[in-house]
């Protein structure tokens, strides 16, 4: 009888204390959770810095002189560490911020089709939801695949996709500013291509960029780009036919003309920092520094961004709360793109729609990292979908099943430069991830069904919209 008394005390003190336990938790993660502020009503500014590399700025690199305007800026920033794009190329990735889901349930590509794929009309954007809110919107992108043609113009009161880089599109964002009555909230979206190939930066900065790499076939290329009245036109000729028989020099040279690029935007970024702030905005506003993807140097023998490699999918992510709240909050967890639009609606004390992947990371930005903490992405090519990838700080899986490249481990806690595939050896530690990513196939199938009836392509667009037009549901 003791021994069954004993052996019942002992399971209700071990009940007590995880109950406790639990009790304890939850009040540390509401608290947690809590004592992250909200900006009811705040603007928010969101400039998305194509191609950008998170080892290219100086928060990351600890190099002051790479991006010194964005390091001053990042002082004042909630800065995340582990930053993990949706996908390796710019619709995707893009689509995957403004809706918080997945490449494979959006379903938007790089595509070459004439009747592309759209951001599902059921799925709701970062700024129809501000918009519907009262929010001003407004949006200037360089174009290429961050157009209306793709859905991107959904729920902005101004929409232009000229490719003009940042010394056009500033003076655009703040003479839309300045005519704003009342403090109005807004939302605006800023998109650079001023860092993406064929990295033609200011002749000074270009031509300092190539010194020493004079004599390689990288600086007769670009400068013969450099000198044509179209860039957009001559640019692709950097790579093409050639790109696999790059020497190192050539590589070097890349990035060099690369790094000139970013000290480019870099000086831009900072003078639209100093009109914002001359302007008070920034005591209502939020401020958002991100990029859609990296970009390769060879690292794995390639370049631009057609891998899934962390140079490619680790990416800069810069919070600037109103009054710099927070500023200098270091957050190490992963965090994934899709977890975005969610995130910046709750600081702007807003709900995230419902049926989305992603969900709001402000209860955890206070909470240590694991290293566990798995993040998804997908790797495309023009219209396909090459692949899945999932990732934590430890491992990664690059899952292309189909594809001749098939599945690929890398152990990135040893092996940070992914040089050593050990799929053929199923490491143990990488199972967990393993069974993560098959769970995630199914949310995905489930999410995609459930906003295929949302699906319609550029050319089907038009004619559903004048027959809901027609029915008198569209104004
Ligand atoms: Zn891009």
């Amino acid at each position: 009888l003791d021994r069954i008394r004993g052996r019942a005390l002992l399971w209700s003190v071990l009940t007590l204390c995880a109950a406790g336990a639990v009790a304890l938790f939850l009040l540390w993660e509401r608290h947690a959770s809590e004592s992250v502020p909200r900006f009811p009503g705040a603007s928010l500014i969101f400039i998305s810095i194509d191609t950008l590399r998170r080892d290219a700025v100086s928060v990351y690199n600890g190099k002051r002189e790479s991006t010194p305007h964005l390091d001053d800026i990042a002082k004042e920033c909630v800065v995340f560490d582990d930053a993990i794009a949706a996908s390796n190329n710019t619709g995707p990735s893009h689509a995957s911020m403004f809706t918080g889901v997945s490449a494979a349930v959006h379903g938007v590509l790089n595509t070459q089709k004439k009747a592309p794929q759209l951001i599902p009309r059921t799925l709701p954007t970062i700024a129809e939801r501000l918009k519907e809110r009262g929010y001003k919107t407004f949006a200037r992108a360089d174009g290429g695949y961050l157009a209306s043609f793709l859905g991107f113009n959904r729920g902005f009161d101004s929409f232009d996709s000229t490719y003009n880089g940042l010394t056009r599109k500033i003076p655009a964002f703040l003479a839309w500013l300045d005519e704003l009555k009342n403090r109005e909230p807004f939302f605006a979206f800023l998109h650079t291509y001023e860092v993406h190939s064929p990295y033609i930066s200011n002749r000074q900065r270009f031509e300092a960029a190539l010194r020493g790499f004079e004599e390689t076939e990288v600086a007769r290329r670009v400068r013969m780009i450099a000198n044509s009245a179209d860039w957009l036109e001559t640019g692709n000729s950097l790579f093409t036919d050639w790109r696999r028989s790059f020497t190192s020099d050539d590589f070097r040279a890349l990035h060099s003309l690369y790094a000139a690029c970013v000290e480019m935007m870099d000086a831009n970024i900072g003078l639209l920092y100093n009109e914002l702030k001359s302007r008070g905005v920034l005591d209502r506003a939020m401020v958002v520094f991100v990029s859609d993807h990296g970009e390769q140097f060879g690292e794995h023998g390639d370049v631009q961004h057609e891998e899934a490699y962390d140079e490619l999918l680790r990416v800069p992510l810069l919070v600037r709360l109103p009054g710099a709240a927070m500023g200098g909050t270091v957050v190490k967890r992963s965090f994934s793109a899709i977890h975005l639009m969610p995130t910046l609606l709750d600081w702007l004390g807003l709900p995230a729609p419902t049926m989305i992947e992603g969900k709001s990371q402000l209860e955890f930005l206070n909470v240590p990292a694991t290293g566990d903490e798995a993040v998804f992405a997908h790797r495309t090519c023009q219209d396909m979908f090459l692949g899945d990838v999932a990732r934590t700080q430890r491992w990664k899986i690059f899952d292309f099943e189909g594809h001749p490249l098939g599945k690929r481990i890398f152990h990135l806690e040893v092996d940070p430069g992914e040089k050593e595939n050990l799929a053929a050896s199923a490491p143990a530690g990488a199972k967990h991830l393993e069974e993560l990513l098959d769970i995630e196939h199914s949310v995905w199938k489930a999410l995609s069904e459930k906003y295929d009836a949302g699906r319609a392509s550029g050319e089907t667009e038009k004619s559903t919209f004048d027959q809901l037009k027609g029915l008198g549901y569209v104004r």
